[in-house]
């Protein structure tokens, strides 16, 4: 817990959020600026910085982001038409909130 970043106050239910999942590791929830019609965000609980901070003992989590980005997917029937899975990395990559997430954009026509 960082208690000056944005996810974990939303981790903590200190801003409130309305959760698509969540699990003992991560939480889901829509992106408040979206850039496609389905724009969600996968988020640890554990503060994590970055791609750049990741270890090897968060293996567990970093697969349960990806099968719940599958999930997330088939639920809002976007797993057929296409979607993408977006990790930006430090500033020069477009993270501007430093805890870990991954986009999941999609609903393309
Ligand atoms: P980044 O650029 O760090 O990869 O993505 C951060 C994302 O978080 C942005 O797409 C932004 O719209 C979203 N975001 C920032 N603050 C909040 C918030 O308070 N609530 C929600 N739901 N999304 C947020
Ligand atoms: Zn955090």
């Amino acid at each position: 817990m960082d208690k000056n970043c944005i996810f974990c106050k939303i981790v903590n239910k200190e801003i409130e959020t309305e959760f698509l999942f969540e699990s003992e590791n991560l939480v889901v929830f829509k992106d408040i600026n979206p850039q496609a019609p389905v724009h969600i965000l996968i988020v640890p609980k554990q503060h994590i910085r970055s791609i750049n901070d990741i270890e090897k003992k968060d293996s567990e989590i970093l697969a349960e982001m990806l099968f719940t980005a599958k999930k997330i997917a088939l639920d809002h029937n976007i797993n057929k038409t296409g979607y993408k899975l977006q990790y930006n990395v430090e500033k020069g990559g477009g993270q501007e909130i430093f805890h870990l997430h991954m986009h999941l954009i999609g609903g393309f026509r």
